[in-house]
């Protein structure tokens, strides 16, 4: 969110695109070691092992959402913390109608509300929108300034965030050269994780 209201100061400015990448670039310094890349790393890469200790991935999660509300002075209704915490079961995108699907069988509110539940978590980038699968998953660094840069897994499904700093920059350099106004940088890269690698597809 932040990243992109830099951009918008810096248009037009040649001075302040230095000025825009310091920032940048010392908010991801400030990140420390487990978060360097964007995602939190599991031992030695950023794809968790098979077997992890999921659930506090998930408290992890929620707990830093619930920190990104209370700093804004935002709700995290129940509803809103329960549609985060389905997505958060799983390092898999879910689609809308399997949330939707779970919550009418808690006996919970129905569509209209369940969508601008979805809408205000991903207003605050508390969780990401996949367009190529249509599917939402729970952001590794909520509340940091980012784009989506994502590597899925084809076998298995699971999402990781790269969020490369550098790729960032080159794309907004790339852009800036093209006369391109750019709002939004999403990522959706496919390909074999490495817990799937080598793996016989059963
Ligand atoms: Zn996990
Ligand atoms: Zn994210
Ligand atoms: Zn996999």
């Amino acid at each position: 969110m932040l990243h992109y209201n830099i951009q918008g100061v810096r248009t037009g400015q040649r001075w302040s695109e230095r000025f825009c990448q310091n920032i940048y670039s010392a908010i991801f310094q400030t990140i420390g070691d487990k978060m360097k890349t964007g995602g939190y790393v599991y031992g030695s890469g950023l794809f968790p092992p098979a077997g992890h200790d999921h659930e506090s991935c998930k408290t992890r999660r929620l707990d830093q959402a619930e920190e990104v509300c209370q700093t804004r002075k935002l709700r995290l209704t129940p509803l809103r913390r329960r549609v985060l915490e389905i997505i958060l079961e799983s390092h898999e995108p879910i689609g809308a109608y399997a949330i939707l699907a779970r919550l009418a069988e808690e006996g919970k509110e129905g569509p209209p509300t369940v969508y601008r539940a979805l809408n205000f978590l991903m207003g605050h980038k508390l969780i990401h929108r996949v367009a190529s699968l249509n599917a939402y998953v729970g952001c590794a660094m909520p509340g940091q300034p980012h784009s989506g840069q994502f590597l899925i897994c084809r076998s298995c499904r699971v999402l990781v965030e790269l969020n490369d700093s550098e790729i960032d920059a080159a794309i907004r350099r790339r852009a800036r050269e093209a006369g391109f106004s750019l709002e939004e940088q999403t990522l959706e890269n496919f390909g074999v994780c490495p817990n799937c690698v080598g793996r016989q597809p059963s």
